[in-house]
């Protein structure tokens, strides 16, 4: 049975079967489309018709010709264990392991509901996250799908060393990646270069030489598992192209003479089939305000905004993650980076939604499970209140979510979203 918030944690999913039409419903291939019913059973989409479902059928039709449907959103980079606020490394490092769990799970259940049905942890302590998203994937709790690095390989007193991910040279490096892998890790996260979260540590300044990082994404490939790399500044970021990383996360395009992009930094990410997850909602003005670190993330981010711009014109693709949880930008603020990719880097709307579902998909290799309204594929959908053609932030109003049909009411959870 549903409780108050109509979050059904009881019933199997292998029992639902149910039709949604909305106004419009965003298809791969062909954008917006009117006058679509999709079929789900068994958590899974069996089908997509123009038709309207019979009477006869005798099935749960959820119709809302007054809103929009989507693929549940996917972020490409969250920390499910950090609380957003102003003191994340003591909040982590003062908590005991079972505290950082739930945290996590409270957060992966807020970004549920604001629509976001997958998530990509980009950095816990040791092992947290990946027993959260053992959870959840095993039914016990409720939540959206988890990915999970496990802690950020990082340098000896290095960006997030406190969360335990230490390694140095090209072989200590190697081992932790087999390490993590072991320990059920779905994809590695390194520390390229320093980071604005820890104390002591320089955004614009490698880590680790180029060799170190070039055996690292070697043995990530060996190992099967995606790579995402920390970087600020243009010299990281060309460095993580040519090691054919699979995302560069932030990719600030930092150096002596400010922020700018050169084409070999281009031509290094192209060749690499590197993609940029820019982290747009790092410094967004209106989120939060911790006023001491807000004024110059929100500069620095001003600066970049022309980067990734320049870097979708030509062909980089870009994702919608979020860096949610770290300082000013709370969970369940993935929506948010979609409208931002929008209106202020100025991808088309359909580029903005493909950055948040079927291009982090393909990016995590989960093509054929999610990130598209397609038969065969998990039924993770998002409803939004409006119609989304007209109106770019329908997308913040979410109606419905479902999670591999399970229904998840909107306004479940949704506390830290609302925070302003
Ligand atoms: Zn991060």
């Amino acid at each position: 049975m549903a409780d108050a918030s109509g979050v059904d944690l009881h019933r199997p999913a292998e029992s639902r079967r149910f039709a949604v039409t909305a106004g419009a419903t965003f298809l791969p291939a062909r954008g917006f489309v009117a006058g679509v019913t999709v079929l789900v059973e068994n958590g899974v989409i069996i089908e997509v018709r123009n038709r309207p479902v019979p009477p006869a059928e005798a099935i749960v039709h959820v119709e809302r010709r007054d809103a929009t449907l989507l693929p549940g959103l996917i972020d490409s980079h969250v920390h499910l264990s950090f609380s957003g606020g102003s003191r994340v490394i003591e909040d982590v490092t003062e908590a005991s392991d079972v505290t950082l769990g739930l945290v996590a799970l409270q957060h992966a259940q807020i970004a549920l509901a604001s629509g976001a049905t997958t998530l990509a942890d980009c950095g816990a302590r040791c092992e947290v996250v990946l027993q959260v998203r053992d959870a959840v994937a095993s039914g016990r709790v409720a939540g959206p799908r988890i990915l999970a690095s496990g802690a950020p390989i990082t340098t000896t007193a290095g960006h997030c060393s406190w969360l335990g991910g230490c390694a140095d040279s090209i072989d200590d490096v190697i081992r932790e990646a087999r390490r993590q892998v072991g320990a059920g890790a779905d994809f590695l996260k390194v520390m390229l270069t320093g980071g604005n979260l820890t104390p002591g540590s320089n955004p614009g300044m490698l880590q680790y030489p180029a060799d170190v990082l070039f055996a690292l994404a070697n043995e990530a490939r060996r190992l099967g598992r995606p790579l995402v790399v920390h970087a600020h500044s243009e010299e990281a970021v060309a460095i993580a192209g040519r090691a054919g990383a699979t995302i560069v996360a932030h990719g600030t395009c930092a150096s002596s003479e400010g922020i700018g992009l050169s084409p070999t930094t281009v031509e290094a990410l192209l060749a690499g089939g590197t993609v940029i997850d820019p982290t747009i909602t790092v410094g967004m003005p209106g989120i939060r305000d911790h006023a001491q670190v807000m004024h110059d993330r929100a500069r620095i981010r001003k600066e970049m905004l022309p980067v990734f711009t320049a870097l979708a014109r030509q062909g980089v693709p870009l994702l919608a993650g979020t860096d949610a949880g770290v300082t000013n930008v709370p969970h369940g603020s993935t929506a948010r980076a979609v409208l931002a990719l929008e209106r202020e880097v100025g991808l088309q709307r359909e580029e903005a939604i493909f950055s948040a579902t079927a291009a982090p998909a393909r990016v995590f290799g989960l093509e054929h499970r999610t990130g598209a309204i397609v038969p065969g594929l998990a039924a993770d959908l998002l409803l939004v209140e409006g119609d989304l053609r007209t109106d770019a932030t329908a997308i913040l109003r979410p109606a419905q979510v479902w999670s591999q049909g399970v229904p998840i009411a909107a306004s479940a959870w949704r506390r830290e979203a609302e925070v302003v």
